[in-house]
């Protein structure tokens, strides 16, 4: 390695289908390496909030591209836990709802929205060691990540875990209905022309469908070490 050359920050890239766990591996990396956690899913879903608060027609590319200027997304560490503000207003709870999950994945398909999101995140990650998850990390924000995973598991096992943690959070569930919203965004994602959801040829492919929450983070970890150096991180 050239020592003369800028070091470039460590991005850990985190890919995969809706509701695999994603953003519980991010997390848990984020908080064990000491890096900021940045949930892509969360921008696009509070720009959706924003389409369906002012009835936005998505059809329609200069509403949309007028809606994208007035929008600003910024993550805030509230007591303990990684929060999601559109304009200054605490969102986290309404952009979970069936609502906006039942609409993110056709926003998400706009060229426009990820040209704003991406150019956002790409910012996010010049100054600083990033843990980042959504669908085109690997593939499009980072295409040079440090390390990239792509994450998936049975859908089945995703909707139960999916209708699980919605009653855990006194969310109003259907079985029935999230495994459709689950199908629904996995097929938008996957067949959209804009940067569909795919496994970068460098990404590991972790299926978590028989793995716990821990071992899947100890898998990660173990492959994070042998393939980044951290020790230049935690000297100081
Ligand atoms: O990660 P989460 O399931 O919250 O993401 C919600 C939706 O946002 C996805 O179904 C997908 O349509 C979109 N998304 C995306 N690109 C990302 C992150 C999320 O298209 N990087």
């Amino acid at each position: 390695m050239n020592p003369s050359l800028p070091k470039s920050n460590i991005v850990i890239a985190i890919d995969g289908y809706s509701s695999c766990g994603k953003s519980t591996l991010a997390k848990q990396l984020a908080s064990s390496l000491k890096f900021v956690f940045i949930d892509t899913g969360a921008m696009y879903r509070a720009v959706t909030l924003y389409i369906i608060r002012n009835h936005i027609d998505l059809s329609d590319i200069v509403s949309v591209s007028g809606a994208l200027d007035l929008i600003n997304i910024n993550f805030q560490n509230i007591q303990g836990s990684n929060t999601t503000f559109l304009n200054g207003e605490n969102v986290e709870t309404e952009i979970r709802s069936s609502r906006v999950s039942g609409l993110v994945s056709e926003v998400a398909a706009i060229s426009l929205v990820r040209q704003k999101l991406v150019a956002i995140q790409r910012a996010m990650g010049e100054n600083q060691n990033l843990v980042m998850d959504g669908r085109d990390i690997g593939t499009v924000v980072f295409p040079d990540a440090s390390v990239k995973f792509f994450i998936t598991a049975d859908p089945i096992v995703r909707a139960q875990r999916r209708y699980n943690e919605m009653l855990s959070k006194n969310q109003q569930a259907n079985l029935h209905e999230v495994i459709t919203n689950l199908r629904h965004r996995d097929t938008i994602d996957t067949t959209r022309e804009d940067s569909p959801l795919q496994k970068a040829d460098d990404a590991h492919l972790l299926d978590n469908t028989n793995l716990t929450i821990e071992e899947q983070f100890e898998s990660a970890l173990d492959i994070i070490r042998n393939e980044v150096d951290l020790s230049d991180i935690y000297k100081h």
